[in-house]
């Protein structure tokens, strides 16, 4: 199975997060190495939800750039998504359409209980990604 691995601590960081941008949709990138069916993350950068949203996200061009730009400097591959969502911790039908496009592990927060979930898309289907808490 297919696993993203935080550093100590850094789940509860993105909970926390996610938290105080309640209630609008919260998003953050995570920076690390994809090594086979291992990614861990080192780095969470947190962006600013475009849309201001309560039930949808979007990231800025510029703000991608730089997302971009920082992992290229630091050698470190985008390996993640994270964002929260008022709805059971999975991907909506938005997000699989967005999930075509950026085809790297989707950590996905319900902002109705906190649970947390990943997934990365394979082909048309979205297999279930398992959290290593650090
Ligand atoms: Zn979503």
């Amino acid at each position: 199975m297919l696993e993203i691995s935080f550093r100590q601590g850094a789940v509860d960081d993105l909970l926390k997060y996610a938290k105080g941008m309640s209630p609008l949709e919260a998003v953050a990138f995570l920076l690390g190495v994809a090594k086979g069916d291992q990614h861990s993350v080192s780095e969470i950068m947190a962006v600013n939800n475009a849309d201001k949203s309560a039930v949808s996200f979007s990231v800025a061009p510029q703000e991608l750039y730089d997302v971009y730009a920082l992992a290229e400097k630091a050698g470190l591959s985008i390996v993640g998504l994270f964002h929260s969502h008022p709805a059971p911790p999975y991907p909506s039908t938005i997000d699989k359409n967005f999930m075509k496009m950026n085809p790297f592990v989707w950590v996905i927060a319900s902002s109705i209980d906190w649970r947390i979930e990943a997934f990365i898309l394979t082909g048309s289907h979205i297999a279930p990604v398992k959290i290593v808490r650090g």
